[in-house]
C-alpha cells in the first residue's frame, strides 16, 4: 500500500520501505502567471472583467491538468506494477481551511485556493480505476493528523521556519520530511483499515470460498452460531475482492487494448 499526499509543490508517493516525489511545481508557476494577467485588466467594466477572468481560468485549469497528468500516469503505473493499492487523504472542507477572516494574508489565501489538489486525486483515481487498481479513500478522521505525526513513535512533530518543509521529532531526535511523514503516515492508515476489515485466519477460509461463490448468505446453526453483524460480513467480502484484485493486477492491466482504450479516454 502507498500513500499519497498531495501539495503546492509535489505528489508525494511512499510507504515504509520507499519514498518518491513528483514534482508539480509548474502548476503553481500557471497559477501566479494567470492571476497576475487577470489582476493587469485594467478596465473597470465588470462584465468584461469577468469574462476575461474565467477564459484565463480555464485556460489555467487546462494546463494544470497537463502537468499533473504525467505525474499521476506514473503513480499508478508504477502502483500496478508493485501491485499495491493506492491511499488517498481526505481533502473534504479543504477550502474552508482558507477562507477570508482567519487570519491569514489575502496572497495566501489567493494561493491555497489556487491549489489544484482535487485535481490530482480526480486523475489517480480514475486512471486507477482504468487499471483495476483499489483505492483507499481515508475518511476526515483517519487523515486528521497525518501530516505532524511522527511515524516512527507517533509524537506530535515540531516545525521550525529555519527547517522549512522539514519537522523535528523531538522523542526520536531526527529531522524528516513533511511530505514524506504524510505519505508514510497515510499508507499506514490506509493499511489498518485494511486489517480491521480482516477476519480471523479460519472464518476467512470458508467466507473467502463464499465471497467467490458470490453467496452473499453464510449458513448460521442456530443456537450455535450467532449471526454476525452484516457490516462485518461485507467488510471482509471487500478485503478478499481487494486481495484479489491486486493479485489478478499484473494480467489485466496491462494488456494493450485496455491501455489504448484508457489513453483515448485520456484526451
Ligand atoms: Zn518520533
Amino acid at each position: 500500500m502507498v500513500g499519497v499526499d498531495c501539495n503546492l509543490r509535489n505528489l508525494t508517493v511512499g510507504n515504509d520501505d520507499q519514498t518518491r516525489y513528483y514534482d508539480t511545481s509548474e502548476t503553481m508557476r500557471i497559477a501566479k502567471v494567470t492571476t497576475r494577467i487577470v489582476s493587469s485588466l485594467k478596465r473597470n467594466d465588470v462584465r468584461i472583467r469577468e469574462s476575461v477572468a474565467s477564459k484565463y481560468g480555464r485556460r489555467r485549469s487546462a494546463k494544470t491538468r497537463h502537468v499533473l497528468h504525467n505525474a499521476t500516469k506514473e503513480i499508478v503505473t508504477v502502483a500496478v506494477q508493485k501491485r499495491t493499492a493506492i491511499v488517498l487523504e481526505n481533502i473534504e472542507g479543504i477550502r474552508r481551511l482558507y477562507q477570508k477572516g482567519n487570519g491569514q494574508g489575502r496572497k495566501y489565501r489567493g494561493r491555497m485556493n489556487g491549489w489544484s489538489f482535487g485535481e490530482a486525486q480526480r486523475q489517480i483515481e480514475y486512471k486507477a480505476r482504468w487499471a483495476g487498481l483499489p483505492i483507499i479513500r481515508l475518511s476526515r478522521r483517519e487523515t486528521r493528523g497525518s501530516s505532524v505525526t511522527c511515524p516512527r513513535c507517533g509524537e506530535r512533530l515540531q516545525s521550525d521556519k529555519r527547517l522549512e518543509r522539514k519537522l523535528w521529532c523531538g522523542k526520536c531526535r531526527i529531522v524528516m520530511d513533511r511530505d514524506m511523514v504524510a505519505a508514510i503516515n497515510l499508507s499506514r492508515r490506509g493499511r489498518v483499515r485494511f486489517a480491521r476489515s480482516r477476519p480471523p485466519i479460519a472464518e476467512a477460509q470458508g467466507r473467502a470460498v463464499e465471497a467467490m461463490k458470490g453467496n452473499p448468505t453464510p449458513t448460521v446453526i442456530p443456537g450455535v452460531d450467532a449471526p454476525k453483524p452484516t457490516s462485518h460480513t461485507a467488510s471482509s467480502s471487500n478485503h478478499h475482492r481487494l486481495k484479489l484484485v491486486l493479485l489478478s493486477l499484473s494480467s489485466r492491466s496491462l494488456s494493450p487494448p485496455e491501455r489504448r482504450r484508457a489513453q483515448v479516454r485520456q484526451i
